[in-house]
């Protein structure tokens, strides 16, 4: 289901490969990250992390 509406984010509205990717293990690290979703938002981090205009709450990226 992820996949299905990031597929629908246009290109202009995604961050590079290589921030998505740096965002994501960032993420992966994090303590608040629980089966796909920040505890901190309630965000799929997988879809925030795609966003130019999303955040981390935490300032982690
Ligand atoms: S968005 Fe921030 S607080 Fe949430 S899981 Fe990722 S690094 Fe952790």
């Amino acid at each position: 289901m992820i996949e299905k509406y990031k597929a629908a984010i246009k290109n202009e509205d995604r961050v590079s490969e290589d921030i998505y990717e740096k965002r994501l293990s960032v993420c992966k690290e994090c303590d608040r990250l629980n089966a796909g979703t920040c505890a901190a938002c309630g965000c799929y981090v997988e879809l925030r992390a795609l966003s130019p205009v999303s955040k981390c709450p935490y300032h982690s990226w």
